[in-house]
């Protein structure tokens, strides 16, 4: 299937039919699941058994420091225009990796490095070559190894964006979500268009190979048109990539999105789905293909490849291209992965840096994976890159017969196969166009928690 076979496919009738409560699956289980307080010898054992110790890695570093809030965020930060904290979050990093030392084998090789946040780019160009020194003195990188970091267009500087180019940086993730100046001003995040402007042309010319643009449908104020608007400018700019996000609004989780309640500015689901449907249309009427799960790519880009190949991945920082790697995530709130478990780090800055000066790792709880998980989660993360399941491979590479095992799950779907979301076949199951936009509601029936946990999520559109 090819993006152009998805001209259309956007079915309002049935993504408002579906549009309920769920998971992202950026991990399976997902995040909710984790347990405080779990004992973190079996956590750190993982890292050298027979399926981790050899595998490459992935290098994740939370920056948490934003220099103002963004009422819809729903990210782990710290608001403060005191730039001098990076600096002692630096001294906390360097000290962490030292507590790693004793427990990861450290000539595994980084593949990938990922710098999120929070807002990555608070640090100074300074703060950053720092930063590299310690990452470089401490962890062998590959030649070609894949490097991201979200940017934040505002208050940025061109010596940042050299800064970063220079220690290997050459792929860039833009917050942008909407560029009309009333939204902007109703979500306190006031971004004019010539700086997104200005920040691609710096890293253009750093020699940024892949650019992606971050926007967010269903925020205070959005109409239809005035979107329209927003997407026509950024596709103006060609990046490689977008994420289009649905706003998800958790109030009782961020308390900061309340105002948008009291103030009454968020459109109404109708307007939302409204605003999807147009949005998707001219992207990709545009060239981009859809991936799945908020994620479009221009045809040359290697999502779109690796989705070919069916070596897509999906993890925290949502679809990647490397596969078979073990996540090593630094820094506070941030989640770590290996073949079988989950390990997080303390949320919150001061238990995170306590737990440090006590000369521990400041790992705050995770998940060890059962073997039923592992089974699910290989499922869950296939359908949501491949955007299919094939039975016989699943049940060789599983070691199970899936069409048994999942025989209550693949009942489950025929619902949404017969609204035509998903093809079931014998062998196989294929996701439709339509159902390219559902994909979470695909992936639930494959989810033994999910009957707990439904209330905790935002709705999937
Ligand atoms: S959207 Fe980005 S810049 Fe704004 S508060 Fe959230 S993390 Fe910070």
């Amino acid at each position: 299937m090819n993006s152009t076979t998805l001209d259309n496919a956007f079915n309002k009738e049935l993504v408002r039919k579906y549009n309920r409560p769920g998971p992202r699956y950026t991990s399976y289980p997902t995040a909710p699941h984790f347990r405080k307080g779990l004992d973190p010898k079996p956590l750190l054992n993982a890292l050298n058994d027979e399926h981790s110790r050899n595998r490459p890695l992935s290098l994740y570093l939370h920056l948490p420091f934003c220099e103002s809030n963004c009422w819809f965020c729903g990210c782990t930060k710290i608001i403060t225009s005191d730039r001098s904290r990076a600096d002692g979050y630096l001294d906390y990093l360097e000290k962490e990796i030292e507590l790693l030392k004793g427990q990861l084998d450290m000539q595994r090789e980084v593949v990938q490095l990922h710098l999120g946040g929070g807002t990555p780019t608070f640090f100074s160009a300074e703060q950053f070559r720092r930063l590299d020194k310690i990452l470089k003195s401490n962890f062998q990188f590959a030649a070609d190894s894949e490097n991201g970091v979200e940017i934040d267009p505002r208050r940025l500087k061109q010596e940042q964006i050299e800064t970063l180019a220079e220690m290997g940086f050459n792929r860039a993730s833009l917050g942008v979500q909407d560029n009309n100046p009333e939204v902007q001003e109703a979500i306190h995040r006031i971004q004019p268009r010539q700086m997104t402007e200005q920040t691609l042309e710096w890293l253009r010319a750093a020699g940024f190979k892949s650019v992606n643009i971050d926007l967010i449908y269903g925020l205070p104020l959005q109409t239809v048109d005035s979107f329209e608007q927003t997407v026509e400018e950024v596709l103006a700019l060609r990046p490689d990539r977008f994420a289009l996000f649905s706003y998800a609004h958790v109030p009782w989780i961020k308390p900061t999105q309340k105002i948008f309640d009291v103030r009454n500015v968020l459109p109404d689901d109708e307007t939302k789905l409204s605003i999807l449907e147009r949005a998707s249309a001219q992207l990709m009427e545009a060239g981009y293909a859809y991936i799945g799960m908020d994620h479009f790519a221009l045809e040359s880009d290697a999502l779109v490849e690796a989705q070919r190949k069916g070596e897509l991945q999906r993890n925290f920082q949502g679809y990647s291209t490397r596969g078979g790697v073990d996540i090593c995530a630094l820094g506070m709130s941030s989640i770590s992965q290996t073949h079988s478990t989950y390990r997080q780090n303390e949320k919150d800055l001061k238990a995170y840096m306590r737990r440090i000066d006590e000369g521990e790792l400041p790992i705050a709880g995770g998940y060890i994976l059962t073997e039923d998980d592992l089974v699910r989660r290989e499922t869950i993360m296939r359908l949501m890159c491949d955007l299919q399941l094939d039975f016989s491979q699943l049940s060789e590479r599983l070691g199970i017969n899936f069409s048994n095992y999942f025989e209550d799950a693949i009942a489950a779907l025929q619902p949404m196969a017969d609204d035509g979301l998903v093809d079931i076949f014998e062998d196989r199951l294929e996701v439709t166009p339509s159902g390219r936009f559902l994909l979470r509601n695909l992936a639930m029936p494959f989810d033994a928690y999910l009957k707990q946990q439904a209330a905790r999520y935002s709705k999937t559109v």
